[in-house]
C-alpha cells in the first residue's frame, strides 16, 4: 500500500480511511501526524513545526476542521480522530505481541490510563510509561529508547508531542509514534469524549467547548480563518 497525499495549506495529508491507516501504521515504522487547524495554523508560523509535519510518515486528518478543508478543496476524505486510531493501533500491537510504551498527561492519568487499557486489551504489553510532566526530554527519550517498544503514544499537546517524537525517530528507527493529545484523559476517564450523535454531526469539537470553555480560545479564530485561507487556496489553484 503505498501513500497517497493530497495538499492543504501545503501540508501533505494521506488519504487513507481508517482501516487503511492502521495497517499502514503497523507495517510502517515511524511518526504519525494527527494534523488539525491549530497546527497547521501554529506550524506556518513556526518552520521547525512544519517541518516535522512535512518530515512525518503518515499524516491523517483529526478532526471536522480539516475535513471541511479538504472538501472545500475538492478531496473527499473521512477524518481519522487520532484518539480512535491510537486505540486500534494498540489493539493491533497487541493483537501480534508487539509492545508498547506511552508517556503524556498528569501522573495519575497515565497510572490511570494504562490500568483501563490493560484491563480492556488482555494482551497489551506496556514495557514503558510515564508522565508528561518531565524537565529532562533527554532522560525519558532514553528510557523510552531504551524499553526498545514497537508503538509509541505520546500525549504532551501539541507541537510538543510531535517535536518528543521527532526526537525519538532516529533512536527507535523501527516503531511506530503517534502523537495524542488529550487522549489519555479520556482513557483515564478523567474527560468525556461527545456522544456518538455530536462526533457523527462533526460537532466533537463544540462538545469540548462547553465542557471546557478556555479551548474557545485554541478554536477562534483559528478555525474561520482556516477555512478562509483554505478557500482562497481553492481560488488561487483554479479549482472552483
Ligand atoms: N501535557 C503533558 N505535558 C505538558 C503539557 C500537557 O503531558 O507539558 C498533557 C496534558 O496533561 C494533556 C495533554 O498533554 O493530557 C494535552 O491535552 P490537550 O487537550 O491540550 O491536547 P489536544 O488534544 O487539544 O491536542
Amino acid at each position: 500500500m503505498d501513500r497517497d497525499l493530497v495538499k492543504i495549506q501545503s501540508f501533505g495529508v494521506d488519504s487513507f480511511n481508517f482501516e487503511e491507516a492502521v495497517d499502514y501504521a503497523y507495517s510502517h515504522p515511524g511518526q504519525i501526524v494527527t494534523i488539525n487547524p491549530e497546527m497547521i495554523s501554529a506550524a506556518s508560523k513556526m518552520p521547525e513545526f512544519a517541518n516535522v509535519i512535512s518530515n512525518a510518515d503518515l499524516v491523517v486528518p483529526d478532526g471536522i476542521g480539516v475535513e471541511i478543508g479538504l472538501k472545500i478543496l475538492g478531496h473527499n476524505i473521512r477524518r481519522i480522530p487520532g484518539i480512535e486510531l491510537g486505540k486500534a493501533l494498540i489493539v493491533k500491537f497487541s493483537n501480534e505481541n508487539k509492545s508498547v510504551a506511552m508517556v503524556g498527561a498528569k501522573p495519575e492519568i497515565i497510572t490511570k490510563a494504562v490500568e483501563n487499557l490493560k484491563s480492556e486489551i488482555p494482551n497489551l504489553n506496556i514495557v514503558y510509561s510515564h508522565d508528561g510532566y518531565f524537565s529532562d526530554d533527554n532522560e525519558i527519550l532514553n528510557n523510552v529508547t531504551a524499553a526498545g517498544p514497537d508503538l509509541v503514544l505520546v500525549a504532551l499537546g501539541s507541537p510538543k508531542q510531535e517535536f518528543f517524537i521527532n526526537a525519538l525517530k532516529s533512536k527507535l528507527p523501527n516503531t511506530t509514534m503517534i502523537g495524542l493529545g488529550g487522549s489519555f484523559d479520556v482513557w483515564a476517564g478523567a474527560v468525556n469524549r461527545a456522544p456518538v450523535i455530536w462526533r457523527k454531526l462533526g460537532l466533537e469539537w463544540l462538545y469540548r467547548v462547553i465542557n471546557e470553555p478556555r479551548r474557545i480560545k485554541r478554536i477562534f479564530p483559528t478555525l474561520p480563518v482556516f477555512v478562509l485561507n483554505v478557500c482562497k487556496e481553492r481560488l488561487f489553484t483554479k479549482k472552483c
